[in-house]
């Protein structure tokens, strides 16, 4: 039984990607929707229930649990929650989906905006991966939803995935940089434009740390790999209705990285994909 891990799954991408393993697994395949609003995440639950039930019983199964990636109580509870129910080790897949985008364009005098995106986008979601990564089982894939920023003419170099990826190659050098980049919003000194800096910034770092938690698990028995990928401009309460993409088009790099054969990807461990191809 293939164990599958997905953050923010309640809307968006993320329930799209519950959903559609659930409909598509061809192998049997426990699926672990995790929403930090219980409310709304057990009525997305309901939902991804009548998928199930159309499938043949005992092939997939739909697990579901609180988990806000901010919050080490509600991440307490969530490990616990896995020891207890799956034992060590039993994921397979950890999908770090859940995310921010603050677009209200303007000052952000305090920083708060920037400190929040941040804070969720990266610290919280290596933080939460990190927390994880002693449950992966062998040949285990950790896929991050990121961000390349291609639909938006004009973002400046030093926010984009390939400006970090040639700059820091230490997770060290990153955090200080990011955190460099927080002290800046803290100072009032960045604006919440669309996308925002802080957002661009949150999103490139973790591709960029994808690269190198590979590296730093590379020697690892278990032969982890890790991707970050951009889904393209998605039509979701984070996309706004401008985006061309459906949720259905959105999820395809994700799934492909997924689901794909571990001996295809094994030469891409750590890059991040667009349009199921790493980007050059
Ligand atoms: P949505 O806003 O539709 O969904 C985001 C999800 O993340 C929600 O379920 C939200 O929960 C959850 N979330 C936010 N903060 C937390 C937290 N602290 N703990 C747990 N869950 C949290 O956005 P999308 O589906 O569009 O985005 C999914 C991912 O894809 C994001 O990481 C985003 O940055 C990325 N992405 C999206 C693009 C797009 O065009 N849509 C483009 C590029 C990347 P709640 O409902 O409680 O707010």
């Amino acid at each position: 039984m293939r164990l599958i891990i997905v953050t923010g799954a309640n809307k968006g991408l993320g329930f799209e990607l519950v959903n559609q393993m659930l409909l598509r697994s061809k192998t049997p395949t426990t699926v672990i929707s995790t929403f930090r609003n219980n409310e709304l995440g057990l009525a997305s639950v309901q939902k991804l229930n009548s998928a199930v039930s159309a499938k043949v019983k005992g092939e997939v199964h739909l697990d579901s649990h609180q988990l806000d990636i901010t919050d080490s109580n509600s991440i307490g509870s969530f490990v616990d929650f896995l020891k207890n129910k799956y034992g060590k080790p039993c994921i397979d897949v950890l999908v770090n989906n859940a995310g921010i985008l603050v677009a209200k364009p303007g000052p952000d005098p305090k920083g708060l905006i920037a400190e929040k995106t941040l804070n969720t986008n990266f610290f919280s979601t290596i933080g939460l991966t990190r927390t994880l990564l002693p449950f992966m089982k062998d040949h285990g894939r950790v896929v991050s939803l990121s961000s390349t920023f291609s639909f938006v003419p004009g973002s400046p170099e030093e926010v984009k995935p390939q400006y970090f990826f040639k700059k820091f190659t230490e997770e060290k050098s990153l955090i200080e940089h990011v955190d460099s980049i927080l002290e800046k919003a803290r100072a009032g000194l960045l604006k919440n434009t669309f996308p925002s800096p802080s957002y661009c910034v949150s999103k490139s770092a973790l591709s960029c740390w994808t690269r190198i938690i590979s590296k730093e698990f590379s020697s690892d028995p278990r032969k982890i790999l890790f991707f970050s990928v951009c889904p393209g401009w998605v039509k979701t309460d984070l996309g706004s209705d401008r985006a061309p993409l459906s949720t259905v088009e959105g999820i395809k790099t994700p799934y492909y990285l997924i689901t794909e054969d571990y001996d295809k990807l094994q030469k891409y461990n750590g890059e991040m994909f667009s349009n199921c191809t790493p980007l050059a």
